[in-house]
């Protein structure tokens, strides 16, 4: 959910949510090909937003595998640039426009007789733009929206035979069908942790929010295929899976015993896979969080006691004028609700500064929110007018410089209550799963129950174990711990060890 949201001034946050917006663009790696093959061609795939177009952009990686693809960390040397878009942020199409730009010089540089170069455009600008963008930007040899990923291999053939290739129908069903089928493919060795998409669209049609244009509704994926992909992921070595929906929260499908399922109650079902010890979901909506799910943060070791529940404005006038459907009241009694089953869990969220017809009361609520809720980490943002969403089109419009004040006020704040709560990790024993290597030599980085990134000085082949830290520095990035001696992996259930464990 949320689409103007932000990630960096969240130093602890990795990536966005699934939903929100950032400009920063990532590459994606993998691929499912022998990395000896000298044969292969190479894809480029530069994603932009969120984890979804995060995950969205592996999968492709993974069904250009077996049509001879590798993936590469440079443009130069590939044969397929795909720019995975997201339009979140203000000017999105501009800025792909521009990358576009550059590919354009590159493919002239290699010249009519150089190694030809094949262009596609994905995600959400493309859904948002469609043929307008093969029209200005005639580089472009394939443009196709979310949900038409898994037709790569068609869509690169017919852009082959010099078809201009268009894309941007919406039929969801198809994707979680092709999805399922990647996950019954035999078991690969993966990295410790994983997204799995659970659900995508949204209905809600918050003013602001261009996500149920791009996206389009709020489709959930069938829980046959979701436990498939699950356990082949487990099987692959995953200990922890992030599920990713716009709104995953609402989740709903039919359950095992042919009764309604919600997220609740797929959380369960999906703890009881072996080998998975960590569980986490973002991004949710406020009116989705039920009884159930609450109940799983209580029940749930494997459940991380992490939460990331936007509200987005403090004020009541302003959540009515963003369709938020839901009240500060609402989301202080939620929260209660939730505090009470889970007493360690901490919060994060998203908030925009200065919507239209946003006062300086307004905002001072917004203030006052932050302050009752206190948060361990949030993103937070200035409104900017999205074509085509009612907000765009609204009286009252705030001043830049006004935004910019405010925004500079509430990222102070946050910033404290996220410090404030990294301090208070310090001195406690807690467990940490390894990704990867870290950034000095003889440190490896795991990621903390509450999302922190956790240097130590461990041994490299302890990548993809769970370990007891204890927690003895903060960086500006990071907590920095020291391994506890005889708290080695185990096999299930992860979390937090109590304060009063510590040393
Ligand atoms: S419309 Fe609202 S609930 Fe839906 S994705 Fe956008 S911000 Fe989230």
């Amino acid at each position: 959910m949320t689409d103007q949201t932000h990630p960096a001034h969240s130093s602890f946050s990795s990536s966005p949510a699934a939903g929100e917006g950032s400009d920063d663009a990532v590459v994606s790696r993998r691929a499912d090909v022998d990395p000896s093959d000298a044969a292969s061609k190479r894809v480029f795939v530069r994603t932009y937003g969120c984890q979804m177009n995060v995950y969205d952009s592996d999968r492709m990686a993974e069904v250009l595998g077996p049509q001879g693809y590798r993936t590469t960390d440079t443009m130069d040397d590939a044969d397929l640039v795909i720019l995975n878009t997201c339009h979140i942020r203000e000017k999105a199409a501009e800025k792909v426009y521009s990358e576009l730009g550059r590919i354009r010089k590159l493919k002239d540089e290699r010249g009519p007789e150089g190694k030809p170069l094949m262009v596609g455009v994905a995600g959400c600008v493309a859904q948002a733009e469609g043929r307008e963008i093969a029209r200005r930007a005639p580089v472009v040899d394939m443009v196709f929206g979310p949900q038409s990923y898994h037709r790569l291999p068609d869509l690169i053939a017919r852009a082959a035979r010099g078809e201009s290739v268009v894309e941007t129908e919406f039929e969801i069903d198809e994707k979680f069908d092709a999805l399922s089928r990647q996950a019954e493919r035999p078991t690969v060795r993966r990295a410790p942790s994983a997204f799995l998409t659970v659900q995508e669209g949204c209905d809600k049609f918050c003013t602001f929010c261009v996500v149920p244009y791009t996206r389009g509704a709020e489709v959930s994926r069938p829980l046959a295929q979701i436990l498939r992909e699950a356990e082949q992921l487990a099987a692959g070595g995953v200990r922890e899976i992030t599920l990713l929906g716009q709104n995953v929260n609402a989740w709903h499908g039919e359950g095992a015993d042919g009764r309604p399922w919600g997220l609740g109650r797929l959380l369960r079902r999906l703890a009881e896979i072996p080998g998975l010890d960590r569980l986490r979901y973002t991004t949710s909506h406020p009116r989705d969080m039920d009884d159930d799910l609450i109940a799983a943060h209580a029940d749930l070791r494997e459940l991380m006691p992490y939460l990331h529940l936007p509200v987005q404005s403090g004020s009541d006038r302003i959540l009515a004028a963003m369709n938020r459907k839901h009240t500060r009241d609402d989301y202080f009694r939620l929260i209660e609700r939730i505090r009470e089953a889970a007493p360690g869990l901490a919060l994060s969220g998203d908030f925009i500064v200065g919507f239209p017809g946003e006062t300086d009361a307004d905002f001072a609520d917004t203030l006052d929110l932050v302050r009752r809720v206190e948060y361990a980490a949030c993103f937070s943002f200035k409104y900017s007018q999205r074509p085509g969403t009612p907000g765009a089109t609204m009286a009252d419009q705030v001043p830049e410089e006004v935004k910019t004040a405010r925004l500079i006020e509430l990222q102070a704040l946050l910033t404290e209550q996220q410090q404030a709560f990294n301090r208070s990790r310090i001195g406690m024993r807690m467990e940490v799963l390894f990704e990867k290597i870290g950034r000095m030599p003889g440190q490896i980085t795991g990621k903390s129950p509450w999302l922190q990134p956790v240097q130590v000085e461990a041994p490299q082949d302890m990548i993809g174990s769970i370990q007891t830290v204890e927690i003895v520095g903060l960086g500006s990035n990071s907590l920095f711990g020291r391994l506890v001696a005889g708290h080695n992996d185990r096999a299930a259930a992860s979390g937090a060890v109590s304060k009063e464990d510590a040393i």
